[in-house]
């Protein structure tokens, strides 16, 4: 195992009609900014909860934010936040809601010129507001974890600070039924895709993580099935367990002291970024071709995850790693995502333009061994068509 110092200072408060604790969680005295998307919060009953909650709190309202948010809708917020001394931010959403507010929250007290610098220099934040969550969509892990994802003139970008890691989270998995089957499938195999950038890597023997791992992996792909099926996709423990799941999948539990991947999450922010594809559906058609083109770096690992997560056993160490690779792409058809460029109306003759970026973002030297060049991320890309 390699070194780590490990800390998720998120609380978690799981169940169902926790929206209610939020009375007692945010502060009595604190002016809160109320952040959220298009609208579903208030069709399925979250608005409500979560106004009748915060009935005695002093709260504003800023929303719109969009999926894969950006720079522009979420700098809007920035004027409420200034007329109104807001010091408490509560987001209510899936990811991009969560991710925006937390861009909202480091932008508010940014101190050099542009808050931009946050996601296109790295311009690491000294401050940011106080930050917490109801998450509305299980997927990405930002309800308790330092990253987000901003947009600007398509162009797609990460940036992470310990100071927009939310204070708490709640988790209610009744609010998740709500969710169409395009956005069940689409958390179930953020989670999973999560899962594998940190797991199928090499071996540096970090024993309870790889099983940590595993567990998660096994869980999305028993469960996943279940909520888009009509006889138990209204189930509360299906959706709990999806829910709790897509949290450890990305709460820097699992990626503690094992070396981390990531190729395919920005490979795949090149492909939403200019093509506006759903971030799920681009990690279901990227990461089954980095398994093929970085077959030999993650050998042994493969054959772990194709014995262990599939029960292959039988056949020489190429066909029992192709089957692995097989079964991945086989579980993501269940989940209704695509799985090749070619389903999603791209070809050969998009690829320049993608890899022109990724070397613009600087993504040149991506994967756990930093081998994957413009040249792979090419060969990865074709290997999708
Ligand atoms: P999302 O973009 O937050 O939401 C997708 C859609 O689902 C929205 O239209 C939203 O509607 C709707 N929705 C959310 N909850 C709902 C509910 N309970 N019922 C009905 N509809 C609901 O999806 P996401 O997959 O959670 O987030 C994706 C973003 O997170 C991407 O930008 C991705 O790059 C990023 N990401 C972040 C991390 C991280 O670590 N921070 C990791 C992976 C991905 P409304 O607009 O009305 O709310
Ligand atoms: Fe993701």
């Amino acid at each position: 195992m390699l070194n780590f110092s490990f800390q998720n200072t998120t609380q978690i408060i799981f169940g169902e009609g926790q929206i209610a604790a939020l009375k007692k969680q945010i502060p009595s005295d604190a002016k809160v900014l109320m952040t959220y998307g298009s609208g579903s919060i208030k069709s399925n009953g979250v608005y409500d909860q979560v106004t009748a909650a915060l009935s005695e709190h002093t709260f504003f309202e800023f929303s719109g934010i969009e999926p894969n948010p950006s720079y522009d809708t979420l700098m809007k917020a920035q004027d409420i936040i200034k007329e109104n001394n807001i010091n408490f931010i509560l987001a209510v959403g899936g990811g991009s809601v969560v991710d925006g507010s937390k861009f909202i929250a480091a932008a508010a007290l940014f101190e050099g010129q542009d808050p931009w610098d946050i996601v296109s220099k790295q311009v690491s934040i000294e401050k940011a507001l106080p930050l917490a969550c109801v998450l509305t969509l299980p997927a990405t892990g930002s309800e308790s974890n330092t990253g987000a994802v901003v947009t600007r003139d398509g162009n797609k970008l990460p940036f992470a600070s310990p100071l927009v890691r939310p204070i708490f989270a709640v988790l209610d998995p009744a609010v998740t039924l709500s969710l169409s089957d395009r956005q069940i499938s689409n958390g179930v195999v953020d989670a999973f895709v999560h899962t594998m950038e940190q797991y199928l890597t090499y071996s540096v023997n970090g024993k309870v993580q790889d099983r940590f791992a595993e567990g998660l992996l096994l869980t999305l792909i028993e469960e996943g099935p279940k909520a888009l099926a009509a006889a138990t996709s209204k189930d509360l423990e299906v959706r709990g367990n999806i829910m709790w799941a897509a949290t450890m999948a990305l709460n820097g539990l699992i990626g503690a002291g094992v070396p981390q991947d990531w190729a395919t999450h920005m490979i795949g922010h090149e492909l939403t970024g200019t093509h506006g594809i759903d971030h799920a559906r681009t990690l279901s058609i990227v990461l089954p071709a980095v398994m093929k083109v970085c077959k030999e770096a993650k050998r042994e690992k493969l054959l772990q995850y194709a014995e262990r997560i599939w029960n292959v056993t039988e056949g020489d160490e190429e066909t029992r790693i192709n089957r692995g690779i097989e079964l991945t792409e086989q579980f993501f058809e269940m989940m209704q995502v695509p799985t090749r460029l070619s389903h999603v109306d791209l070809g050969e003759a998009d690829i320049d333009l993608l890899i022109e970026k990724l070397t613009q973002h600087g993504m040149v030297k991506l994967g756990e061994h930093k081998a994957v060049t413009p040249d792979v991320s090419r060969q990865i890309l074709m290997t999708a068509l």
